[in-house]
């Protein structure tokens, strides 16, 4: 299979992906945020350069592109997805009688295998205080995200 090159918008990331010549004008997804990345065309590949192993677009400004935000450093160790620049620890906060109550809600809704994430996929009700933590947890068959403190306050 020949090996082709995709663009990330938001990454700002060149990647190559070994396709099928006839699936080759399809687009992948993103190694690194899984959004739909384009093909490019080696002509196209003059707007990037390659600084330490990783493609730039040019003007290259010295900075490196993490998950669509700019940081000065690339990440090293841990989780690849994970920059200390990008993903500050957050400082653990209380919940609020109401949120409790959405969590113990998702739970049952979880338990009933009624409850995913942005990807589809099914959240355990044991999952659900993280996927809420990440604000990553959506019933199935429910378009937008509204929270049930907020159905209450509107209705
Ligand atoms: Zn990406």
């Amino acid at each position: 299979m020949p090996l082709y090159e995709y663009y990330c918008e938001p990454c700002h990331g060149v990647f190559e992906e070994l396709r099928p010549m006839r699936e080759a004008g399809e687009a992948v997804p993103c190694p690194e945020c899984y959004e739909d990345a384009d093909r490019i065309m080696p002509t196209s590949f003059a707007a990037f350069t390659f600084r330490d192993g990783y493609p730039r677009k040019i003007p290259d400004d010295g900075t490196y592109w993490h998950l669509g935000q700019k940081v000065s450093t690339r990440v090293t160790g841990g989780r690849p997805n994970e920059h200390p620049e990008v993903n500050k620890p957050v400082p653990k906060k209380r919940l609020t009688r109401g949120e409790r109550s959405a969590i113990n809600d998702m739970r049952e809704v979880a338990a009933k295998g009624d409850l995913v994430d942005m990807f589809n996929n099914p959240i355990s009700p044991r999952e659900v205080k993280q996927a809420y933590d990440r604000r990553d947890v959506i019933k199935k068959g429910v378009p937008a995200r509204i929270h049930k403190d907020m159905k209450r306050k509107f209705r």
